[in-house]
């Protein structure tokens, strides 16, 4: 008899002892329940536990806070609880998130009676009268009702098992009907009709006998030692969980009352902690709660969490692509109008270059018409010429005096001067012809040649020319010739304008043709009366003259013409002091950077 009471005394003696001990350091005990019932119901079933409590510890408060899943996550983080009770599921997720560690496991709860190693199942219902649902692979295509996706009785112990036979519930169903807490919304859903079974607690359906009539549980599994029908394996009763933060103290004082509540005073009763290794298990199986990290993300998955950045990313490249669209049309807007531009300054151009040749075709033009006064004389000669040999040429045969040999001479001198005329002729025509402009390679001295031969072929009168020539031999130029001789006529025809009323002496027009560094220069001199300065630098303006029928633009067209062809034209009072120098100078083949053009 004594011997029995020993541990009953030794119990009671370190129950208040650990209570006083704790007590001296106050505060209210703090117990979080999930509510997987409702919160008055939670509340209901674990009064014993606080009252319990509250008899083991005298004079501290303790308080019972109901939750669902995520507030006693939450209740559990911010250290609003000091112990947690929850379903086994629940309780492995924050051992290994908030450190829980389970002190005792439920011996007996409020339902029907079980050992705390096989204590909770899930039951798949159906209505009693259903037929279409035997199997748990009947459940394919049908409507389930649950309370939510993280229950663990409610939901995930039944997952473990449709995944065994190959069924996902999140995509195999017809349709999931998350309802909520309280588990009793499961059976409503199901007895309406708006859903075709249910997942719940096994053992809820025998608490009530009107429950265990209208329905009926799927499947059920011989459990050994468990008393309920349950569609799934069974798992380790719930248990109370002390937290990182939790007094190891209050800890032990509450661990050893708790033991202390006797099946009969109490109808709930706990034991020393279950093993959870199978509550592991399944999570690793189903990759959730400590285990998610095993889950491959699926896009879904992914786009689901992500959306926010998803959308934000979307937006974004949504407005750079109406952004790259903007400029693109801008761009596109901007070649046309450059394109246009182009398009004008080409016909502008060429429009450009048609007048410029035009009006060199009439500055040919005006330099022949200004020299062509004295043509006629210069042609009459020879014209005047073959006239007298013809007439000779008849006097003899009517005086039938004629040889051979006169004949021959009257004939060939004839054909001398027809020749002459001819070259004249020519010349003027070459010179003074339309034509597109053309560079050629050129020797310079011949070109220089040419030019005096035309200028002296037109006078009555000519002034001599000389040309000397200072080149190197071989010199070449390339150049539209007739621009060149254009340029040489015109600077011949000056200076004959200007000396053609002073003593024969001063009427000496020279030619010199020289190399140097920047090119080839050809100079026409003059030996005429000097210029004043103010003249000498108007003298390649448009439209300056000092000539009653002068037109004054020779000059500024043969400087435009030394220019376009890389070269200048340049005057110059002559050394001697006598007259004026105009020198052409031309870029040589080496160095001309229009060659070819
Ligand atoms: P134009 O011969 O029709 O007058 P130019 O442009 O050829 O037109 O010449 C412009 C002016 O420059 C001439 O009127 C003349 O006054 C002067 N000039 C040109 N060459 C000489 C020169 N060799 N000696 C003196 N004056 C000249």
């Amino acid at each position: 008899m004594f011997a029995r009471s020993v541990p009953a005394l030794l119990g009671a003696w370190l129950c208040c002892w650990a209570a006083l001990a704790w007590a001296q350091g106050g505060g209210t005990v703090r117990i979080g329940v999930l509510a997987y019932l409702g919160a008055d119901a939670a509340v209901e079933e674990w009064t014993p536990v606080a009252t319990q409590l509250r008899r083991a510890l005298p004079g501290r408060a303790v308080e019972l806070i109901s939750l669902d899943h995520a507030a006693l996550n939450e209740a559990a983080q911010a250290r609003r609880v000091d112990f947690i009770i929850t379903n086994p599921g629940h309780y492995v997720e924050l051992e290994s998130r908030l450190g829980a560690s389970r002190i005792l496991t439920l011996q007996t709860g409020s339902t029907l009676p079980t050992s705390a190693w096989q204590a909770v199942g899930a039951a798949v219902v159906t209505l009693a009268g259903n037929p279409q649902v035997q199997r748990l692979a009947d459940l394919r295509g049908q409507r389930v009702a649950v309370v939510g996706k993280e229950a663990f009785s409610g939901y995930q112990l039944v997952w473990r098992e449709l995944a065994a036979e190959g069924i996902d519930p999140a995509s195999d169903l017809r349709q999931l009907l998350v309802v909520g807490l309280p588990m009793d919304r499961v059976l409503e859903a199901v007895a309406s009709g708006a859903a075709d079974a249910g997942f719940v607690r096994a053992c809820m359906v025998e608490s009530r006998p009107e429950w265990r009539q209208r329905f009926r549980v799927v499947a059920p599994r011989p459990e050994m030692g468990f008393a309920c029908a349950t569609s799934t394996r069974v798992y380790p009763n719930w248990p109370i969980a002390t937290l990182r933060h939790t007094d190891p103290a209050l800890a032990r004082a509450v661990t050893i009352a708790l033991l202390e509540m006797r099946a009969g005073d109490s109808p709930i009763t706990w034991t020393v902690p279950a093993d959870y290794q199978s509550v592991h298990e399944m999570q690793r199986e189903l990759k959730i709660g400590p285990y998610a990290n095993l889950r491959v993300p699926t896009l879904t998955a992914l786009a689901q969490r992500y959306w926010p950045w998803l959308a934000g990313l979307l937006g974004l490249i949504a407005l750079g692509g109406v952004y790259t669209l903007h400029v693109e049309r801008q761009v596109q807007a901007r070649t046309a109008d450059l394109r246009q531009a182009a398009r004008e300054r080409e016909e502008l151009e060429a429009r450009l270059r048609q007048s410029r040749e035009q009006a060199e075709h009439m500055a040919r033009l005006s330099v022949l018409g200004e020299l062509s006064g004295t043509l006629a004389h210069e042609l009459n000669q020879p014209l005047a010429a073959i006239g007298n040999y013809a007439q000779s040429l008849i006097r003899r045969v009517d005086q039938q005096r004629l040889s051979p040999d006169a004949a021959r001479e009257a004939a060939s001198e004839m054909a001398g001067q027809a020749e002459r005329a001819a070259g004249v002729l020519s010349r003027i025509r070459a010179f003074a012809r339309k034509r597109v402009a053309q560079r050629q390679v050129v020797d310079p001295v011949a070109l220089v040649h040419e030019a005096v031969a035309l200028f002296r072929g037109m006078q009555v009168h000519a002034p001599p020319v000389d040309v000397v020539d200072k080149l190197p031999a071989g010199t070449m130029l390339t150049v539209d010739a007739l621009q060149v001789q254009q340029v040489l006529l015109n600077l011949l025809k000056n200076g004959w304008d200007a000396t053609r009323h002073l003593p024969a002496e001063r009427q000496q027009l020279t030619v010199t043709l020289r190399r140097d560094t920047s090119g080839v220069h050809i100079a026409v001199r003059d030996r005429g009366e000097p210029l004043s300065t103010g003249q000498q630098s108007h003298l390649f303006e448009p439209f300056f003259t000092t000539k009653a029928d002068g037109m004054g633009l020779g000059l500024s067209i043969c400087r435009s013409i030394a220019e376009a062809h890389g070269g200048r034209l340049d005057a110059s009072a002559a050394e001697d002091g006598l007259g004026l120098q105009f020198t052409l100078t031309l870029p040589d083949d080496d160095r001309n950077p229009t060659r070819g053009a």
